[in-house]
């Protein structure tokens, strides 16, 4: 098929199938990074909360740039990857300082900057610009691998490559930007992961996958990730009413974020005398006065390469201890950026 006709039938599709989604109805580039860099992490209905949220609290570049980086983590929370959301504020302080608040306006240099891939640079230069750059998303490699038969594995090396030129042929020179909006929302809505609808699909005759029942095969993944189980004992010490809470520091996951005292160990403890008789527990904790008082269900919490399993042992504690953290009213506590685990515990808490 020649390449304005598969961008007509695809535009066809987009036409009759779009959502109305806000980011679509703006050239600004601001708004539509958000989006972007919003959507890479969870599915368009909750994205959207968290877009409305952000633009609603920080409406340009600038006022994300003069943020305070803890607020930030905090509007984020629930999203994951929060290294995500510190590179978004840091790529707005460069904007701001080295480009007087203006979006750089082509692919390439969008490039340059910190924090910003070959996808969310295409969809800049595409959304905000509609220069003639190829968009290639997880929709975009399924929709071309299925209708192309292409086999190559998706997380190799080569697949980008491969793949951005099969893109770049297929794209228009009229309104490209239409063009990748639409693919990538039939990726989304018609050619999707499991159950593609290719009953009523404008692409049946042409598609490999349907042709040779390849649509459970393609696209190829081949990279298994690595899942790590890691045990996590965390100490909620008590006093008055307040509960000590940390700022992760360490080069870790969530760093920045707020949680408790917290003993890692290889695998699960089998009680209290093992958590106190660990190498990690704090000796001066145990020459203060304090009462243990429960001990939760484990808590299960899952991220990309990493199962978390977390305990968290409730002490009441009257005496000192020379932590790093601070004792936070259940108000203050609220208002730190935290992992979602912690902020589900302090949840069914109260
Ligand atoms: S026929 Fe099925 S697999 Fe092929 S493009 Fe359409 S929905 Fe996707």
């Amino acid at each position: 098929m020649e390449k304005n006709q598969f961008s007509n039938r695809l535009t066809g599709w987009y036409d009759t199938h779009k959502r109305d989604l806000p980011w679509r109805h703006t050239t600004n580039p601001y708004p539509i990074w958000l989006s972007e860099v919003i959507l890479q992490q969870t599915r368009v209905d909750q994205g959207l909360e968290y877009y409305k949220k952000f633009l609603n609290a920080y409406p340009t570049v600038s006022d994300l740039a003069q943020a305070d980086e803890q607020e930030v983590l905090r509007l984020w929370q629930g999203l994951g990857y929060y290294s995500r959301a510190r590179n978004l504020h840091k790529t707005a302080q460069i904007i701001e300082k080295n480009y007087n608040s203006i979006f750089p306006d082509s692919y390439s240099e969008l490039l340059k900057l910190k924090g910003v891939g070959s996808y969310t640079a295409g969809a800049i230069a595409s959304f905000a610009y509609n220069e003639r750059v190829p968009i290639v998303d997880g929709n975009v490699f399924r929709v071309l691998s299925r209708i192309f038969g292409v086999f190559t594995d998706i997380a190799s090396s080569p697949a980008q490559k491969e793949f951005r030129e099969i893109a770049q042929e297929i794209l228009p020179d009229k309104d490209p930007a239409t063009h990748n909006q639409a693919i990538m929302e039939f990726g989304a809505l018609q050619c999707t992961p499991k159950n593609p609808d290719c009953e009523t699909c404008p692409f049946q005759e042409q598609c490999y996958a349907f042709a040779h029942g390849k649509q459970g095969e393609l696209p190829v993944k081949k990279k298994k990730v690595k899942v790590r189980d890691r045990y996590f004992n965390y100490l909620v010490l008590e006093q008055n009413g307040k509960l000590l809470m940390q700022k992760r520091e360490k080069k870790d996951i969530w760093e920045g974020l707020y949680d408790f005292p917290l003993i890692e160990t290889k695998t699960p403890l089998e009680g209290l005398e093992s958590l106190m008789a660990h190498d990690d527990f704090p000796k001066e904790l145990i020459k203060n006065h304090l009462a243990f008082k429960d001990v939760s269900k484990t808590y299960k919490h899952i991220l990309s390469h990493q199962r978390i399993w977390a305990t968290f042992w409730t002490i009441s504690f009257e005496g000192n201890w020379e932590s790093a953290g601070d004792f936070l009213s259940k108000k203050e506590s609220e208002q730190v950026p935290k992992p979602i685990l912690i902020d589900n515990f302090l949840g069914e808490l109260n």
